[in-house]
């Protein structure tokens, strides 16, 4: 596999820092979000470049599941092992923000939970469901009824 694409800075942790790498699959890798904003904030990023998500396609479908999976995963070991409950499937937001508010150009899952922790801002604004942030669970059923995303706003 290539190096990725210099200068971006997800490439550079996906092929050159392991030592972030909090789980790994074939093709994605999770890492922590470095300003998390609840208490389980995950980025899981894929390791080949992809920029943005209106650039997947229905053929980046099996991919999608295999970052949900890889981070759900992860979560779900984080919770057992501080002894915590597992997933409450209502406390979990797993998605995309959306162009044009992408400030890194490399395609990233966030996953955070559980919501209720969200600040007022993240929960109104910045991880609101809706234009400015796409669960994968929408971006999945935009795939399979167009077949992709590039006029999804
Ligand atoms: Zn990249
Ligand atoms: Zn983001």
């Amino acid at each position: 596999m290539s190096d990725g694409v210099s200068g971006c800075k997800f490439c550079e942790i996906a092929h050159h820092k392991k030592e972030l790498h909090l789980r790994e699959s074939d093709n994605c890798i999770v890492i922590r979000d470095i300003k998390p904003k609840a208490p389980q904030h995950y980025l899981v990023i894929p390791k080949v470049h992809i920029s943005k998500p209106t650039d997947l396609t229905l053929a980046d479908r099996d991919l999608l599941r295999e970052m949900e999976r890889l981070g759900r995963e992860y979560l779900r070991k984080e919770l057992k092992e501080k002894g915590e409950a597992d997933t409450v499937e209502d406390m979990l937001r797993v998605g995309f923000h959306w162009p044009p508010m992408v400030r890194v150009h490399h395609l990233h899952l966030h996953v955070i939970y559980p919501i209720k922790e969200l600040s007022f801002m993240s929960k109104i604004l910045t991880f609101k469901p809706g234009k400015v942030f796409k669960t994968l669970p929408r971006v999945m059923e935009i795939l399979e009824e167009k077949g992709n995303l590039k006029d999804e706003k």
